[in-house]
């Protein structure tokens, strides 16, 4: 009998925020194969789990994933973990579900943490309808999301790093985008925090509060 891929989610920050499940399956799996081996030795060590660690880097997906559909095929479990969230989210992971799919072999979710399902939870902005656009693109095709984002007719919600917050918010400004949005830094963090309003008002607060951590970024629709 082959082995189950279980698709574990991690915390996207507090450390308790793991399911029971996750943590089970953790330990009874005989791999767990993730993004990085230090990030994920930081959660295991925390629950005392000593099942073996594999690196499942996105750039030798191809090599890994043989590797690791050999030892579902021997009948061993597997667990796929990424740095925080759930795998596949912005995240690798697609290329060996798809994998394992097609070689029959069963996948099963572990439902747990995402950023994008925190930030929409807390952000107070309709969520019946939403448009998730993972990571907006830095140079070629970045104008057209943010038009795409401009013309949206749901909430828009998507993933901006650091480097690009303040930028973003300009931009929003130039297209004369005047509807509330929420940024959402550092959610399950020591300083997690919302700022809420239009571009340059949310600017505005970023800049007072110092521009650092992990956003989600939310728009409200037209
Ligand atoms: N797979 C992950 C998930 O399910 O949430 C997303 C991975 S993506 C590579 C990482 C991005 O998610 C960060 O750059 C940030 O935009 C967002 N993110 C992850 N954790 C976060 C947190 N605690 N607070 C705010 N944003 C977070």
């Amino acid at each position: 009998m082959t082995g189950t891929l279980f698709v574990v989610a991690t915390p996207i920050g507090n450390l308790e925020d793991i399911t029971l499940r996750a943590l089970r399956v953790l330990k009874e799996v005989d791999v767990i194969a993730c993004e990085d081996t230090r990030v994920t030795q930081r959660l295991v060590k925390n629950y005392k789990i000593e099942t073996q660690l594999v690196s499942y880097h996105q750039h030798s997906e191809r090599g890994k994933i043989e590797f690791l559909i050999d030892k579902l095929k021997q009948g061993k479990d597997v667990a796929l973990v990424s740095d925080a969230g759930t795998p596949g989210i912005s995240d690798p992971g697609r290329l060996m579900v798809m994998a394992a799919a097609e070689e029959g072999i069963k996948v099963e979710a572990v439902a747990g943490p995402s950023a994008v399902a925190a930030a929409l939870s807390v952000s107070g902005l309709p969520t019946d309808r939403f448009l998730f656009l993972g990571f907006l693109p830095h140079k070629k095709k970045r104008s057209t999301m943010l038009k795409e984002i401009v013309d949206a007719k749901q909430t828009v919600v998507f993933y901006e790093s650091v480097h690009r917050i303040l930028k973003l918010l300009e931009e929003f400004k130039d297209l004369e985008l005047e509807r509330e949005i929420v940024v959402i830094r550092e959610l399950t963090k020591k300083f997690e925090a919302s700022y809420r309003g239009l571009p340059t008002e949310v600017y505005r607060q970023l800049i007072n509060d110092k521009v650092k951590g992990e956003f989600v970024v939310i728009v409200a629709s037209k």
